[in-house]
């Protein structure tokens, strides 16, 4: 169901008054942000830096029975040309974060981290496990939640 002008509004006044580092786009389109590059635009749009962010603003969509969705590398979605009625999540750049301990043997890294820097990065540090995901685009954040390269013939 399309959202309301007041129900954007309220939306986006709240989130100013919440944080004023935190941008809602009003009518962004989604295409840049996918892999297949189509479809329309997103009701409300958010990037976020920061985990309390994230939690916030789900948190506010539940209690205003708004529909949210948290975008990774755009890889494994295909927008509707009619878009979006409600909040897409986007995770900025410091969910990016990665640091290897090769010797302990341990990758610890943001979930907007790619699968490609996470494989090249095991790679250099002469760690394996994680060559099913070399050539396999999106986050591991969204690998995660797909179970990427899980699927058999
Ligand atoms: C050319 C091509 C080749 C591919 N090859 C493979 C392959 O070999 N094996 C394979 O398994 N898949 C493959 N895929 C599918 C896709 O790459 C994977 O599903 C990938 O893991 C999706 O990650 P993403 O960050 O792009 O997620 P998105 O497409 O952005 O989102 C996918 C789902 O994950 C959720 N999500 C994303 N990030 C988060 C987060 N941080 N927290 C919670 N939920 C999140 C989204 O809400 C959505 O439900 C391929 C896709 C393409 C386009």
């Amino acid at each position: 169901m399309a959202l309301t002008l007041k129900q954007i509004d309220n939306f986006v006044v709240e989130t100013r008054n919440y944080n004023h580092d935190l941008l809602v786009h009003v009518g962004k389109s989604l295409a840049e942000y996918t892999t297949y590059g189509v479809g329309g635009k997103a009701a409300l749009f958010c990037e976020v830096q920061h985990a309390e962010d994230v939690s916030w603003l789900v948190q506010t969509c539940r209690r205003d029975h708004i529909d949210y969705f948290i975008l990774g590398g755009g890889s494994n979605v295909l927008v509707n040309d009619s878009g979006f009625e409600g909040l897409i999540i986007k995770l900025g750049k410091n969910f990016k974060n990665l640091e290897c301990d090769a010797d302990a043997g341990i990758i610890t890294c943001g979930c907007a981290c790619t699968l490609a820097k996470v494989a090249n990065t095991a790679k250099g540090a002469g760690l394996s496990g994680m060559e099913f995901s070399a050539g396999t685009p999106g986050t591991i954040g969204g690998a995660i939640k797909m179970n990427a390269g899980t699927a058999t013939d």
